[in-house]
């Protein structure tokens, strides 16, 4: 069978910290303000394979009160669903992402975070798709304090190992 996830985050932009988007460093002034990395493409993408599976959301199963995931990088909570999707007779057929920043320019590196994705997800690139939009400077993302995402997964699954 096939099921699909959806997984949104928001990040506030703040002095002081790197910015990290899909596992990438991204040169700027700024960075994501978070109890772990921050990355908000990584907890989409987790919270959508959460998603597809029935399995409720990242902060479930990394809670930000934990102290062991404080400034964590989040390839950890992406590699930990992907034992649970593969445990679960699971795998990705197509990842969509799309990322919504007024700075900085995202469509420049759009083409290193899908491969750093379909690296991360081991899939081929043609299965990872990036999309970069602005906030055509209106809302918390149109001002340059956020930086969001927002990914849509399909993955199929064994049907005897859904529940
Ligand atoms: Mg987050």
């Amino acid at each position: 069978m096939v099921r699909v996830g959806s997984g949104h985050d928001t990040h506030r932009l703040v002095e002081g910290r790197p910015l990290i988007l899909g596992g990438v460093t991204v040169p700027h002034s700024k960075g994501l303000h978070g109890h772990s990395d921050a990355d908000v493409v990584l907890h989409s993408v987790t919270d959508a394979i959460l998603g597809a599976l029935g399995l409720g959301d990242i902060g479930d199963h990394f809670p930000d009160t934990d102290p062991q995931w404080k400034d964590a990088n989040s390839q950890v909570f992406l590699a930990d669903t992907l034992r649970k999707l593969n445990l679960a007779g699971g795998r990705l057929v197509n990842l969509d992402v799309t990322l919504f920043a007024q700075e900085p320019k995202l469509g420049p590196i759009k083409q290193a975070i899908r491969a750093s994705l379909a690296t991360l997800l081991n899939l081929d690139a043609s299965f990872v798709n990036v999309k970069a939009k602005t906030g055509e400077k209106v809302g918390h993302i149109g001002r340059g304090e956020a930086i969001g995402c927002h990914v849509v997964v399909l993955i199929e699954q064994d049907a005897h190992k859904s529940e």
